[in-house]
């Protein structure tokens, strides 16, 4: 029996579902780690007792609203962890070029730029940890110092305020047939979360970005075959080393030119994808226990799935927050794409993330007024 964690829909779709998949072979003592009703305490127990760290801020999300956000709170001395699902997969991260980033060359890539602000973030004390976040909490009792919990497959992060800055780059496209009704009984979204309930088991990833090459080739360590399943020729891909390491693993096959048509199941959890390649006249099915689906990175709506109804959000699905980017439960601010205004830019998910860091140090310290990071000499 294996759990997955990454029920989440990776569009800001229905949260996590934390249900029970097969595989018996896989985790020789899940059986005795099966959650029940969902409740908190039988969520940790799915896992290998996670890495438990303390820190005065945790922001979600490394783009140019959680980099600039870490610059400002690690400046002023507050213990800041960003953690990021992946550098390479947000708005920025995709950009070619960056032309209207004030002080920015326009020849500058958004990648460069990012790198630039993670590092600046960084060399100031920030600590940045790449990991997928799938749930968060917060503990409203007056006395608790540590009061909001974010959980990631290898850590739980205990933090006196929180950020969620995880953009606004979530699938818009419907759910495949039978996508939702596996969810978290052998559909995933998340392989560094699930991929090792899937030791010597076939498992396919559907996705044509980066972000399904890297999660593949992760893959690639436990299952017996990842097949990587392509809508077209991954050819604006094609340049990146890691495609050419991926479909060079003698446990990938890649499927180009197919569309995933359906995810198949049974009482179990899945058992196969259907799969129609062009050019062919039957569609293929092809046996699997897992299907790891990553079509988003290109879709639109405010990643948001891992907040479940912790705080309030508007009608189009952005977080709704304050002047001082603070949202509905108090401690907790949204900052850039999230909060899906008309404004998608990176100079203002930036200064999102400035006024998130100088309204969270008042909070944290009590203080009547935010203080300035700068002064008159
Ligand atoms: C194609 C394109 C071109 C653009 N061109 C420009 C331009 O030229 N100029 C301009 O000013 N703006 C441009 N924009 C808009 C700009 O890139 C965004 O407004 C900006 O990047 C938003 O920053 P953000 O930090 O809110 O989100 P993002 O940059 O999207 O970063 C979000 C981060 O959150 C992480 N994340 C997501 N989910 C999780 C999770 N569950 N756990 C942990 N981490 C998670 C992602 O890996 C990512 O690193 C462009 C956008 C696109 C899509």
């Amino acid at each position: 029996m294996a759990f997955s964690t990454s029920g989440g829909f990776a569009a800001g779709g229905p949260a996590s579902s934390f249900v029970a998949h097969r595989s018996d072979r896989v985790r020789p003592n899940a059986s005795t780690r099966r959650p029940t009703a969902g409740s908190r305490v039988s969520r940790l127990q799915m896992m290998d007792m996670p890495e438990v760290v303390e820190c005065d801020v945790a922001i979600v999300g490394g783009g140019p609203a959680g980099m600039t956000c870490a610059l400002y709170t690690s400046r002023a001395d507050l213990k800041t962890i960003v953690i990021d699902k992946n550098p390479n997969v947000g708005a920025l991260a995709i950009t070619s070029h960056i032309a209207n980033y004030p002080g920015v060359d326009k020849a500058m890539t958004g990648q460069e730029l990012l790198e630039q602000m993670t590092k600046q973030a960084v060399d100031y004390g920030a600590e940045y940890r790449r990991a997928q976040v799938f749930m968060i909490d917060s503990d409203d009792d007056e006395g608790e110092k540590y009061s909001k919990t974010v959980y990631t497959p290898d850590a739980t992060i205990k933090a006196r305020s929180l950020v969620l800055a995880t953009g606004a780059m979530g699938r818009s496209t419907a759910p495949f047939p039978g996508e939702e009704k596996y969810l978290g009984q052998g559909v995933s979204y998340c392989a560094t979360c699930d991929g090792a309930f899937y030791r010597d088991a076939e498992v396919c990833v559907f996705g044509n970005n980066l972000e399904a090459v890297e999660e593949a080739m992760f893959l690639t360590k436990f299952a017996s075959t990842v097949h990587w399943i392509t809508n077209s020729e991954p050819k604006f891909l094609m340049k990146d080393a890691k495609v050419t390491d991926l479909i060079g693993c003698d446990n990938v096959k890649h499927w180009t030119k197919s569309r995933l048509l359906e995810v198949e199941g049974d009482v179990s959890g899945v058992t196969g994808v259907k799969v129609q390649q062009r050019n062919v006249d039957e569609p293929d099915i092809i046996p699997v226990e897992g299907a790891f689906i990553y079509s988003a990175g290109g879709g639109n709506k405010p990643i948001t799935d891992f907040i479940q109804n912790k705080v309030e959000f508007k009608e189009d699905g952005g977080v709704v927050v304050d002047e001082n980017m603070e949202t509905s439960v108090k401690g907790i601010f949204a900052i850039g794409d999230i909060r899906n205004t008309s404004f998608k830019q990176v100079v203002v998910a930036a200064a999102d993330g400035c006024i998130a860091a100088m309204s969270l140090d008042k909070y944290l310290s009590g203080r009547k007024d935010v203080k300035l990071d700068w002064v008159h000499k």
